[in-house]
This record gives structure tokens, C-alpha cells and sequence, in this order.
């Protein structure tokens, strides 16, 4: 029986600097790029799908054949006739990268305006995968019903995993940030959170207070990442760890944690016992970061 994984989000054009002057258009963003490794790690019998908005123009169309090509299913990506796509250029100055983005009007923004729409795309779901960036780009008064989809769709069966990706200058405060976060687990059934994120927006003094927080809010399984450090994460009260493989050369860090959450899903998902799935998580990322930009061809890799 064939198994449905729908990431929900935005994905972006992306500008990358190749060095001589000119840039090399791309796609990518959080949720999308977990999609993505997501449909290389799992099996026939899984379809992966992303869930967005996007415009009418060729520039949408491109991005559409780059999902396709990729094996993501588009049947529910809505094209809006007045939108577009957003966009971020990376520059490079001394070697650091800074990233100044055009997505405040974005068609993804309008992902969740038509609600009977959005619980038809939920309905056929089997995994339902969403980050706080997929939250913060929703207008306000749409995140409700955004997590009472998800809600309902869990009822019926779902399993939904949630990264808080926490990136405040998306949000109208931070305060509103950590709520609608907060909301957010408690309709999920795995968190996924990073812990230097966590603690400098919650205030969190520890990974264990970052495990107890989400699981306090209605979580069943939280898994704390922390960069170089321990995986932490509890099973019936009881804490586990697993210590990330050292990576000698980090190149690049972007989808660090994106990667790590597919490869920790499509083994979880699979069947594998949490500690399997938690080291299928920090190889992926390993390789990921010691390669330049998001998306990295695992056939090279691995
Ligand atoms: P994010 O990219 O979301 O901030 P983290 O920095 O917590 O996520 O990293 C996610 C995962 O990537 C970690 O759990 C680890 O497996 C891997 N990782 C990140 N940085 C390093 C590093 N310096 N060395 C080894 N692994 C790392």
C-alpha cells in the first residue's frame, strides 16, 4: 500500500555566488529541503509531496519541473494568477555568506487561505512534515486554522513532525514566535528542535529543559539536535544520547538540521529503533555539511 509524506512550507529561488562574478539560480527552503532528501531516503511504496503556493510565471513553472525532477509530487501546490515565488541572493564578502530575501509577498504565503483546500491536501496524508518557518510566513490570523488542520488530520491517523526552525525576524515578536510554536507540538507527534535556537529564544538552560518543555506541551517524542554535541532525547522518562560522528571540515552548514530530520523520519518512519534513526540523522548531516549548499547529490557521498 503506498505511503503519502507531505512536506508543508516554502520553497525559494535561490541566487548562490559562483565565484566569477555571476550567480546560480537554485531552489530551496527548510521544509523543501527535508522533501528532498526525504524522497531519496525512502523506498518505492512512499510518494513524497510538498504543499506551497506559487505563481503563474515561468519562473514558478521552473520550479515546479525542479520538484518533479526531484520525484516531489506537486498535485497540491496551488498557482496563484496576482504571485510569485520568494527569493534570497547569498553574497559572499571575505569568505562569509549574508542572505537578503524578497519574500514577504510570496505565494506560499497564501498556502493555508483556503481551508477546504488545505483539509482535502491533508486528508490523503500519511505523515504530515511542517517547521515554525512554515507557521511564520502564514498570516496571522490563518495559523489557527493552519494547526487545527493538522490537528484534525492527526485524529484521523496522521503522524505529524514538527522542526521550530526558530528565525524570529519572520515573526511579528518573539513572543509570538514561542507561541504559535508551542501550539504547534502540542498537535504533533515528533519534535525536532535545535538546541542553541531553543535556548536563545526560550531560555532553555539545557537540551533536557528543551526535551521537557515540547514534551510537557503534549509531544510524545522529542529529539534535541546540538550542532557538534549530543542528540538527546527520552524514552518513558529515561534520557538517551548519541554522539554526532565529528566533522573535520565543515563547509557549509545550511540544511544541517533539514537533513538530519529526513534521515532521522525516513528510518523512524521505516520502522527503526530511535537510536538507528538519530545516527541515520547525524550521518546525512555530516555529509551535508561538509559539502557546499543545501542540497547535496548523495550518490556522490555516500
Ligand atoms: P540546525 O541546522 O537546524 O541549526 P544543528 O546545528 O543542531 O541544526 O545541527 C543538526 C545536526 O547536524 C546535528 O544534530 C548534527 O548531527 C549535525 N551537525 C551540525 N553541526 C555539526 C558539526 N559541527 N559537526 C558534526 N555534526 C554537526
Amino acid at each position: 500500500m503506498t505511503r503519502n509524506f507531505l512536506a508543508i512550507g516554502e520553497c525559494m529561488v535561490e541566487m548562490a555566488p559562483t565565484g566569477e562574478g555571476t550567480y546560480r539560480l537554485g531552489f530551496a527552503g527548510d521544509t523543501l529541503n527535508t522533501a528532498w532528501y526525504t524522497r531519496r531516503l525512502l523506498p518505492d511504496g512512499w510518494n513524497v509531496s510538498y504543499l506551497t503556493g506559487v505563481g503563474r510565471d515561468s519562473v514558478s513553472d521552473e520550479m515546479l519541473t525542479f520538484f518533479e525532477g526531484a520525484g516531489i509530487g506537486t498535485d497540491l501546490i496551488q498557482r496563484f494568477d496576482d504571485r510569485t515565488v520568494g527569493l534570497y541572493i547569498i553574497q559572499l564578502t571575505d569568505g562569509e555568506r549574508s542572505f537578503s530575501y524578497w519574500r514577504s509577498d510570496s505565494a506560499a504565503r497564501q498556502l493555508a487561505r483556503d481551508g477546504a483546500r488545505l483539509d482535502a491536501a491533508l486528508a490523503a496524508a500519511d505523515v504530515i512534515y511542517f517547521s515554525g518557518i512554515t507557521l511564520a510566513i502564514l498570516p496571522k490570523e490563518q495559523r489557527g486554522g493552519f494547526l487545527e488542520a493538522v490537528k484534525a488530520a492527526r485524529t484521523r491517523g496522521a503522524t505529524i513532525a514538527f522542526d521550530p526552525n526558530l528565525r524570529p525576524r519572520l515573526w511579528e515578536a518573539v513572543e509570538i514566535m514561542c507561541a504559535s510554536v508551542m501550539e504547534a507540538a502540542a498537535v504533533s507527534d515528533v519534535v525536532l528542535p535545535s538546541f542553541e535556537d531553543e535556548a536563545t529564544y526560550f531560555g532553555d538552560a539545557g537540551p533536557m529543559e528543551t526535551v521537557n518543555r515540547y514534551t510537557d506541551a503534549g509531544a510524545p517524542l522529542v529529539i534535541v539536535k546540538n550542532g557538534p554535541g549530543e542528540v538527546l532525547w527520552q524514552v518513558d522518562g529515561a534520557p538517551w544520547t548519541f554522539q554526532v560522528p565529528p566533522v573535520t571540515e565543515v563547509v557549509d552548514t545550511t540544511a544541517a538540521g533539514d537533513s538530519f530530520n529526513a534521515a532521522f523520519l525516513a528510518s523512524h518512519l521505516q520502522g527503526a529503533d530511535l537510536e538507528t534513526s538519530v545516527a541515520a540523522g547525524a550521518r546525512l548531516a555530516a555529509q551535508v555539511i561538509g559539502r557546499r549548499g543545501a542540497l547535496v547529490d548523495l550518490s556522490q557521498t555516500v
